[in-house]
């Protein structure tokens, strides 16, 4: 891709809603990207700057990555940073970017899990990867059971008092230790910005955990990840399965989590859909929007046609 990028000067009149995020000051889009997929090394570097530049000139101003993304590890963020460089520097204070350490990172006994050592280092590695200086956000990518849970919270405090993230967020904590997390966090004055958990139409677990009631309560955001199922809530599976597809792969998406049930559903839900003059993908995000503390949905898209499909619902 040629050229000098300049972002869409209608950016902000493009249609994209922004939320209030929690009791907070932070406003994010209602429809943010993810990084998981599409933007590794073995992607097309072309194809993902399509998207992010999408994206971007259409209001999303929220990306979300982890220390892990690519494949391989790591090169996601890398894929960042040279879209900082290439076309993204001059838009840095209208972007919320945000990564993770959680998963296996690096070899060895500091590259996993939630300890102080972990934590700290990754996220080092990410700012270098990212060629930046903080990060809006930064997230415990999972509970860990086996480190104090204060020992966790505190590196997350300690990151936003060295400057290297403004706000601090937790993905897939149980219940409990949510709970105990918002109040640590609120008692150092580094409160729980948001959490990101697994909420679409076939997967309720944050509902009926409580996880959503208890944000709400607490004035904490909450950003639904793969809203789409990966894919399944869209039209991709309903006729068998693509050879360029997430499932094609193999490795995230499994063939064998499309039986004939789920397949049956979906084509009952694609029908409802289309009775209502929407897609499957449409209705799938604004199911998710319409649930209370639900702040965004943390979309993936292959290509700046899923995108601009999947914008849709928000007309
Ligand atoms: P989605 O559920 O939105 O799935 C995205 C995939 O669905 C796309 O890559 C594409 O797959 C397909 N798709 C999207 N839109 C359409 C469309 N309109 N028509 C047809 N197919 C479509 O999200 P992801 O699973 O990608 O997750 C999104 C983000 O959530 C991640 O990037 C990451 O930031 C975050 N995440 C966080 C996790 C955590 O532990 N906190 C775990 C997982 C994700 P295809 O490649 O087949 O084209």
């Amino acid at each position: 891709m040629e050229g000098q990028y300049s972002a869409n000067p209608n950016r902000y009149e493009s249609g994209m809603q922004y939320e209030r995020c929690g009791r907070s000051g932070v406003l994010l889009p209602k429809v943010s990207l993810g990084f998981w997929h599409n933007f590794g090394a073995v992607d097309s570097y072309d194809r993902s700057r399509e998207i992010v530049r999408y994206a971007f000139d259409h209001g999303i101003t929220h990306f979300d990555l982890a220390n892990n993304y690519g494949p391989p590890y790591g090169s996601a963020e890398e894929t960042l940073g040279r879209l900082m460089d290439d076309d993204f520097r001059p838009y840095r204070d209208e972007l919320f970017i945000s990564t993770k350490a959680g998963y296996d990172m690096w070899q060895g006994p500091y590259g996993n899990w939630g300890s102080r050592k972990y934590l700290m280092a990754s996220l080092d590695q990410s700012l270098r990867r990212m060629k930046l200086d903080y990060v809006d956000l930064f997230y415990s990518h999972r509970y860990d059971p086996e480190t104090p849970l204060e020992e966790t919270l505190q590196a997350l405090v300690d990151v936003v008092r060295q400057g290297k993230a403004l706000y601090v967020g937790i993905s897939r904590w149980p219940l409990e230790a949510t709970r105990f997390a918002a109040q640590y966090l609120k008692e150092r004055d580094v409160p729980l910005l948001i959490y990101q958990g697994r909420l679409n139409m076939l997967d309720r677990a944050p509902m009926e955990e409580g996880i959503l009631d208890f944000c709400a309560q607490e004035g904490i955001g909450f950003i639904s990840f793969s809203p789409l199922a990966q894919g399944l809530l869209t039209d991709r599976y309903l006729n068998g399965i693509p050879e360029d597809s997430r499932m094609s792969k193999g490795k995230f998406l499994k063939a064998s989590m499309l039986t004939p049930e789920l397949l049956s559903q979906l084509q009952q839900w694609n029908h409802q859909a289309s009775e209502h003059g929407m897609t499957l993908a449409e209705m799938a995000l604004t199911w998710i929007l319409q649930q209370h503390a639900v702040t965004s949905v943390l979309i993936g898209a292959s290509s700046t046609l899923q995108l601009s499909n999947n914008l849709r619902c928000l007309k």
